[in-house]
């Protein structure tokens, strides 16, 4: 089938898109034959050469020369910035010449930065500035073609090293672009049909670095020269050369991958995302260079081509070389006083200024005098730009939203998945420029985005000025209050400090009053002077009374006189009974038988002995009657007879009456004193009532007193009558 479609193609051009795998596609004039039937050229050294310092994708690099220095062939003079970028070298040896901002070939046609050698012709080689010499890992590869300042050579200008995974393996397939699928450009066509060798090796050091199991190199089948040249290269290497369809954008890299593998990359994604990685075919040269003869990238073909010029012609240049000295190699047919266009004529932009400089990723140069411009028509939405579109997008609505300047709902409509192929703005019948609607679109949302980061940005920045604040403020507050209470402690010590002084004067004074309360109760007082003196005076008097009046039968020394007294009353009362027995012993008829003449038996002797033993009996309990006379006791004798007892029981009563009655009499005698003192101070007493005592006062008085003295000596008579008596 595939061979009867090719067949049918001859006839019917159209039927090759039925062999193509991805959608949409068109198919321009592609005027290759302009520039690919002449031999590559090797370009004259220009009068200076012009070195950018960034001409890749990512951050410039960063002149490491002066001035004035003199540098030789592949010397680096730029380093690779931090990041994404690659270091620049020398493509011949001359003087740096300036370093000063010149126009490029940008879009935007705004100059920047440059590094202006001026070449001396000699071509004299410095060292080489690659170390990597046989890369044989994903690193060394990587760092190798960094070293190189490699960059992607089919326009994209991304560096290659970024391309690569680290782990080995991860890339099962190396896609090796040689679609070349532009009009006008055959500067790969020239190098696969001249250097196949260079392409070949790079693909297989690349591949076995990487640990690709597959290198698939996708030819248009519009270059039947380069694909024998690559397939004679590639034999017995086991590379798989394959033609593919002529028809753009084959050369685009999803839609290779697609057309070579059937492998369709989602969106947002990359090869490497599929185990797939794709070099121009170019670049592998470059790398090949890079690893067999440690070349950094200094040079590359161009197509110099265009209605414009004379001999368009394919030319190995320095990169630096003014746009100005390659066209007019190629013998401009007219005066160039129009823009020239870098790189085709589907995807390439304007070039102003002829003297900006070619750099690595400028493959083509066209010169194409102006054509008039069929002015814009509105919208027919015929739907020609949707089916030409290789990508599926939608042209005709993001068309109309970027028109409008809906930049959210053209984004919403995939724009950054546009790779700005300009199928859609080629088939469109009303001539609406689509790419720059889509171009400009992208441009604006960049904008945006960088104003969304930016403001972002200073949001950030302002949140973190306000916590800084709000810090500081927290931090002035709390040094405040530590200082506040660093104050308060310092008074609250001085306080206490001071209140110090007046406690210890006050414990002073407290010491001082307890001292004088304490020699207060030492010290008696007056009054207490005068209780003691009046004790003192009552105990003086009481002793005296004591001296004067006679003693309390209570005391100890009133005892003692009262037994004595018993003791005398007793030996009284002995002394009469042996009277008593004396004068019964003269009266009784005598009875002693010693007396008698007669002689006492046992009988008798026995019974005078119980008799004297009774006797002697009834003196001890006489005896002991007369001790217990204050008791009031009677004699029981037992051995006594009822008169002795009646007689003992009458003379205790008699003894006690006596008793009382001397008790009473030295009542009387105490008290005596008393009253007469009392009857011969009537007046006295008068005085101190202050009542001045009448006649017949005085006169009871002395009659008490004379009655009471005449009873004491009544009293007294008594007593002596009877201690007389005793006796
Ligand atoms: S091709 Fe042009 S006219 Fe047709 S739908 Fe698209 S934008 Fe509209
Ligand atoms: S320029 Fe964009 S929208 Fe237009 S065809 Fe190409 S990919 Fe589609």
């Amino acid at each position: 089938m595939k061979a009867l479609i090719k067949a049918f193609s001859h006839v019917y051009p159209m039927a090759k898109r039925w062999l193509k795998r991805f959608p949409g596609g068109v198919y321009p004039d592609y005027r290759k034959g302009l520039s690919a039937r002449h031999p590559l050229q090797k370009a004259p050294l220009p009068d200076e050469l012009i070195l950018p310092l960034q001409q890749h994708v990512g951050a410039p690099a960063i002149p490491t020369v002066e001035p004035g220095q003199r540098v030789r062939k592949y010397e680096q003079i730029a380093k690779s910035a931090p990041g994404l970028s690659v270091p620049l070298h020398a493509p011949t040896s001359g003087t740096i010449k300036a370093i000063e901002k010149r126009p490029l070939p940008h879009p935007s046609g705004l100059p920047d930065w440059c590094i202006v050698i001026e070449p001396d012709g000699q071509d004299e080689a410095g060292e080489m500035p690659i170390a990597i010499r046989t890369p044989d890992c994903p690193a060394s590869l990587k760092e190798m073609i960094w070293q190189a300042g490699i960059v992607g050579m089919g326009g994209a200008g991304f560096p290659s090293w970024r391309k690569l995974p680290d782990e080995h393996g991860k890339i099962h397939t190396l896609l090796v672009n040689g679609a070349e699928c532009e009009p006008y450009i055959t500067c790969d066509d020239l190098l696969m049909q001249t250097r196949p060798q260079e392409i070949i090796a790079g693909a297989v050091t690349t591949a076995k670095c990487l640990g690709a199991e597959r290198i698939i190199v996708g030819i248009e089948d519009n270059k039947p020269q380069a694909l024998e040249a690559m397939r004679k290269a590639a034999s017995g290497t086991g590379v798989e050369i394959q033609a593919v369809p002529t028809v753009y954008p084959m050369g685009g890299q999803k839609q290779l991958t697609e057309q070579l593998t059937g492998v369709e990359i989602p969106a947002k994604a990359h090869a490497v995302d599929v185990g797939m990685v794709m070099f121009n075919v170019a670049t592998l040269a470059a790398i090949h260079r890079a690893a067999e003869h440690h070349e950094p990238l200094i040079s590359r073909l161009v197509t110099v081509s265009g209605e414009g010029l004379a001999e368009p012609m394919n030319v190995d240049t320095l990169i630096g070389t003014p746009f100005k000295a390659l066209v007019k190699l190629a013998k401009p047919k007219n005066e160039l006083n129009y823009p020239l266009i870098m790189g085709g004529p589907m995807m390439g932009h304007e070039v102003m200024d002829h003297k900006v400089p070619v750099i690595k990723t400028t493959n083509c140069i066209l010169a194409n005098p102006p054509e008039p411009v069929e002015p814009a028509m509105p919208c027919i939405r015929c739907g020609e730009c949707m089916d030409a579109c290789p990508v599926n997008l939608l042209p005709q609505q993001m068309y109309w939203h970027a028109h409008a300047h809906e930049w959210d709902k053209v984004e919403k409509l995939h724009l950054f998945d546009c790779i700005e192929c300009g199928c859609c703005s080629f088939v469109c019948p009303s001539h609406i420029p689509l790419v720059q609607y889509y171009r400009h679109a992208k441009g604006e949302i960049r904008k945006l985005r960088e104003q969304q980061a930016f403001q972002e940005h200073a949001r950030r920045r302002h949140e973190a000025h306000l916590a800084r604040l709000e810090r500081e403020k927290a931090e002035k507050e709390a040094r405040l209050k530590a200082k506040k209470e660093a104050v308060k402690k310092q008074t609250t010590a001085a306080e206490q400090e001071k209140s110090a002084v007046p406690s210890a004067r006050q414990r002073a004074i407290e010491a001082a009053r307890k001292r004088a309360q304490q020699a207060a109760a030492d010290t008696p007082s007056t009054e207490d002077k005068r209780k003691a003196a009046m004790e003192a005076a009552r105990k003086r008097a009481q002793a005296k009374a004591g001296q004067t009046a006679p003693a309390a039968p209570e005391t100890a020394q009133d005892k003692k006189k009262a037994a004595m007294e018993a003791a005398k009353r007793r030996a009284a009362q002995l002394k009469a009974q042996k009277a008593t027995q004396k004068e019964t012993n003269r009266t009784e008829p005598k009875t002693d038988p010693a007396k008698s003449g007669e002689t006492p038996s046992a009988e008798d002797r026995r019974k005078a002995a119980m008799e004297a033993a009774r006797k002697r009996a009834q003196q001890l309990k006489a005896k002991k009657t007369t001790e217990n006379i204050t008791d009031d006791s009677v004699p029981q004798t037992a051995a006594a007879t009822p008169e002795d007892r009646r007689k003992a029981t009458m003379e205790a009563a008699k003894r006690r009456a006596i008793l009382l009655k001397a008790q009473n009499t030295q009542q009387t005698r105490s008290e005596a004193p008393q009253t007469e003192s009392a009857a011969s101070t009537p007046e006295t007493d008068s005085a101190k009532s202050g009542e001045t005592p009448s006649i017949e006062d005085r006169r009871k008085a002395a009659m008490e007193a004379a009655r009471k003295r005449a009873a004491a000596l009544r009293a007294r008579k008594a007593n002596s009558t009877e201690q007389e008596s005793d006796t």
